[in-house]
């Protein structure tokens, strides 16, 4: 099985975190996750982001989710490159 790739990860983050990726993702992510520590920080971001979204109504369209948490990618990715 091929490693993840970080961009790989986040795009899966999402059903990662909800518990809807399959077992076989799970573990590549979680592979990844033990190797990677911008990816772990990534995780975690993303993880307080979900659990402050949950409280938004139910009819806040998903893309305005997924777009939030691409930008969270986008500011960590841009200090990632800054070191
Ligand atoms: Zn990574």
């Amino acid at each position: 099985m091929d490693e993840l790739a970080c961009q790989d990860l986040v795009e899966r983050v999402t059903d990662y975190l909800e518990g809807v990726l399959g077992p076989d993702e799970t573990e590549r992510v979680n592979r990844h996750l033990a190797g990677c520590d911008g990816c772990t920080a990534y995780v975690d971001q993303v993880r307080a982001t979900v659990r402050a979204s949950a409280s938004l109504p139910p009819e806040v369209p998903s893309a305005q989710a997924e777009a939030r948490l691409l930008d969270i990618y986008r500011t960590w990715a841009a200090e990632r490159q800054g070191r």
